[in-house]
């Protein structure tokens, strides 16, 4: 209560603002592969097969994968949803490594790509 006729008064003490714990991720690989759909899954296969263990990093924020080329039997009523639906773990090739988060922007000159989610990383391509 002190505090606050203090602050209506004008004589409260300056309390320095404390800076915002962030952590920055840096993340280096040969192949960066936005999103993990099925185009994602298969280029990401393809390469991690060739290249060493998580040369390969699969951006994807999403534990779930649907296929949905399937969807159009779901329409027709010919399958289900649940059938189109895998956890995404298990559709990424397993020699590649999958950070679980959205890109938010991608610097072409830089090679790299900035994430969000909670903490940001980047990834160089170089
Ligand atoms: C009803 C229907 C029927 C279809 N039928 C056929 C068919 O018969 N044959 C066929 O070849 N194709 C078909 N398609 C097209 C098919 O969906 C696409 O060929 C295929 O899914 C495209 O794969 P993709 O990886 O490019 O995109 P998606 O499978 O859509 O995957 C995109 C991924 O990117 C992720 N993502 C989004 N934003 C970000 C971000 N900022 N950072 C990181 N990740 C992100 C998403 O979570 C998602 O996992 C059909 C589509 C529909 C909707």
């Amino acid at each position: 209560m002190e505090y606050v006729q203090n602050a209506a008064a004008g004589t409260a003490p300056l309390t320095p603002l404390r800076p915002c714990a962030t952590h920055t991720l840096h993340y280096r690989c040969k192949l960066l592969v936005v999103g993990g759909g099925s185009g994602g899954c298969t280029i990401a296969a393809k390469f991690a097969r060739r290249l060493q263990k998580d040369a390969v990093i699969v951006l994807e924020p999403s534990d779930v994968h649907y296929y949905q080329p399937l969807w159009t039997l779901v329409a027709a009523g010919v399958t289900s949803v649940a059938s189109t639906r895998r956890s995404a773990r298990s559709v990424l090739p397993s020699q590649a490594r999958w950070l679980r988060d959205s890109a938010s922007s991608v610097d072409p000159a830089r090679q790299a790509v900035v994430t969000t989610n909670g903490t940001s990383s980047t990834m160089n391509t170089s």
